[in-house]
C-alpha cells in the first residue's frame, strides 16, 4: 500500500461515511475511508425493507432523539431533506415520494448504495475494506491509525462507524471504544426501533395477527409516548412501525429497572361510548342467543375478541339470564378490553433485531454547528455512532447524510485553512 498519509480519513463506510468522505473530497482534500467488513454500505442494503426510505419531506426535532434534542437541528436545517433529494438525484438516481416518504424510483436499496459507491470511485476516495483497526490516537496534530494492514495517518478524523444494531451489517460497537480511547463519553446504546417483550400468555394465542390499533407507553404509570398503526402480535410480544415507535422509551426505561407497560386501543377511531352503545345495542338484538365473542368479533380481529371475551365476567352465562347491572358491568369491561388493554413489557428483543441505537456518543462533548469534537481539534463524528435515534420513517438515513455532509464539510474546511 503506497500511500497511507490522508487528509481526512473516515472510520466506517456506512451511509454517514460515505457521505463524509464525499464531501471533504469535494472540498478538495484526500480522502480515505476504512471499513471494517468485506463491503461498504451493507445496512443500506437492508433499509426500508430492501426499498430504501432514504429520507422524509416532514422534518423537525420532534422526529429524533437525544439526550440533547436541540443538537440535531443546525445540521438538518444546513442539510434538509430536500438537499438529499437533490444529492441523490445529482447522482443519477431518480426519486419517489409516498406521503412524504422518499424512495429511489427503482424501489431498490441498492440504487442508493451503488449511487455513493460510484461517486466515491468518481471523487479518487481510497475505500480500503476488510480493516482492522487496533487504535486510534492523536499525536503531534496528527491521527495515527493502527491497522492490520499497517499504519495510516491523517490531519482529520470522522468517526461513522454506527451503532450497535444490526451487527451483521458491520456495526457492532466497535467504534464507541476509539471515541472513548478519544477521551469521549458515551451515553449507554440500547436497541430502538425493535420489538418488545411480554410474558402476557394471551399473546401467544393471537400470533400472527396484524391489527390497526393504537398503542401508549407508560413508565411507572405516566405517559410517554402514542403512536397508531399496524401492530404485530408475535408469541414473545409486539411489533410493527407503531410499536417500534415506543421501543426506544421503553429500553430506556427497561435500563432504568422502570415498570413499563403498553396500553392498545384496539379501535382508537370510536369512542368508548360509541362503544358501549354498540355493545349494548348487540346484547339487546342477541339476548338470548348470542354470546359476547361474537359481539367482539364483529369489532376486532377474531382472535384477539375471543382473548378479550376470555377475561369477561359471566363469560359462559346468557345474557338474558343477567340482570341490569350486571350487564353494565359487562359492557364497561368489554369496552375497557377493546380500549384499553395493558400488555407489561419485561425487555426489548436485542440490538440483531433492532433498526437503530439509541444512545451512543454524548452530545454534550460535539459542536452541533460542525459535529467537530469539543475535546479533540480536527475529530468529527458522522451519522448513528452519536447519541441521536430517530423515528421510522426515513429519518434515521436523513440523520446520516445531515451529518456527514456537516463532518465532511467542516473537516474539508480545516484542512484547507490548515494548507
Ligand atoms: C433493517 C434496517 C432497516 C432500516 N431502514 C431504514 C429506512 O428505511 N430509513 C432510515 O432512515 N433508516 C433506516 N434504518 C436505519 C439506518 O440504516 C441507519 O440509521 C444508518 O444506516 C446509520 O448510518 P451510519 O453510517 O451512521 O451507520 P452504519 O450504516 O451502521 O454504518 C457504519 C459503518 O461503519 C463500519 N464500522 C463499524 N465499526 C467499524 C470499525 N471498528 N472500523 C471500521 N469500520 C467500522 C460498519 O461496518 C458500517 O459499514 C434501518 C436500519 C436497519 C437495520
Amino acid at each position: 500500500m503506497s500511500n497511507k498519509v490522508f487528509d481526512v480519513i473516515v472510520v466506517g463506510g456506512g451511509a454517514s461515511g460515505l457521505m463524509a468522505g464525499i464531501t471533504a473530497a469535494k472540498s478538495g482534500c484526500n480522502v480515505c475511508i476504512l471499513e471494517h467488513i468485506d463491503v461498504a454500505g451493507k445496512k443500506i442494503l437492508a433499509t426500508g425493507n430492501g426499498r430504501c426510505n432514504f429520507t422524509n419531506r416532514k422534518q423537525g426535532a420532534s422526529y429524533y432523539r437525544s439526550d440533547t434534542p436541540a443538537f440535531v437541528l443546525p445540521s438538518l436545517e444546513n442539510f434538509t431533506a430536500q438537499d438529499t433529494i437533490s444529492f441523490f438525484q445529482s447522482l443519477g438516481v431518480m426519486t419517489t415520494e409516498k406521503n412524504g416518504y422518499c424512495y429511489p424510483r427503482t424501489m431498490q436499496a441498492a440504487t442508493i448504495r451503488n449511487a455513493l459507491l460510484k461517486e466515491v470511485q468518481r471523487l479518487h476516495i481510497k475505500l480500503l475494506c476488510d480493516i482492522g483497526i487496533r487504535k486510534i490516537e492523536k499525536k503531534n496534530g496528527i491521527f495515527i491509525f493502527d491497522t492490520k494492514t499497517g499504519v495510516f495517518s491523517s490531519k482529520a478524523c470522522i468517526l461513522a462507524t454506527g451503532g450497535k444494531a444490526e451487527p451483521k451489517s458491520g456495526s457492532d460497537g466497535s467504534g464507541y471504544l476509539y471515541a472513548k480511547q478519544l477521551g469521549h463519553r458515551i451515553t449507554e446504546p440500547v436497541p430502538a426501533l425493535v420489538p418488545l417483550v411480554s410474558n402476557a400468555a394471551w399473546l401467544k394465542a393471537v400470533k400472527g395477527v396484524r391489527q390497526e390499533a393504537k398503542v401508549s407507553l407508560f413508565v411507572d404509570d405516566a405517559f410517554v409516548f402514542a403512536d397508531h398503526g399496524e401492530v404485530q402480535f408475535t408469541d414473545y410480544g409486539l411489533s410493527g412501525i407503531p410499536v417500534f415507535q415506543l421501543s426506544r422509551f421503553a429500553a430506556k426505561a427497561l435500563v432504568e429497572k422502570q415498570n413499563v407497560t403498553v396500553s392498545i386501543d384496539f379501535v382508537p377511531d370510536t369512542t368508548a361510548d360509541a362503544l358501549k352503545q354498540w355493545i349494548s345495542n348487540q346484547i339487546e338484538q342477541y339476548k338470548t342467543t348470542g354470546s359476547m365473542t361474537d359481539i367482539l368479533s364483529g369489532i376486532v380481529n377474531q382472535k384477539i375478541a375471543q382473548q378479550i371475551a376470555l377475561q369477561l365476567p359471566f363469560a359462559n352465562q346468557s345474557f338474558a339470564k343477567l340482570s341490569k347491572k350486571q350487564l353494565s358491568m359487562l359492557v364497561e369491561k368489554a369496552t375497557y378490553g377493546l380500549k384499553q388493554t395493558v400488555v407489561t413489557i419485561t425487555e426489548t428483543k436485542s440490538f440483531v433485531q433492532a433498526q437503530v441505537t439509541a444512545g451512543g456518543i454524548s452530545t454534550e462533548e460535539i459542536d452541533a454547528g460542525t459535529m467537530e469534537s469539543k475535546l479533540v481539534s480536527g475529530l468529527y463524528f458522522a451519522g448513528e455512532i452519536m447519541d441521536v435515534d430517530g423515528m421510522c420513517g426515513g429519518y434515521n438515513l436523513q440523520w446520516a447524510w445531515a451529518s456527514g455532509y456537516i463532518a465532511g464539510q467542516n473537516a474539508g474546511k480545516k484542512i484547507v485553512r490548515i494548507l
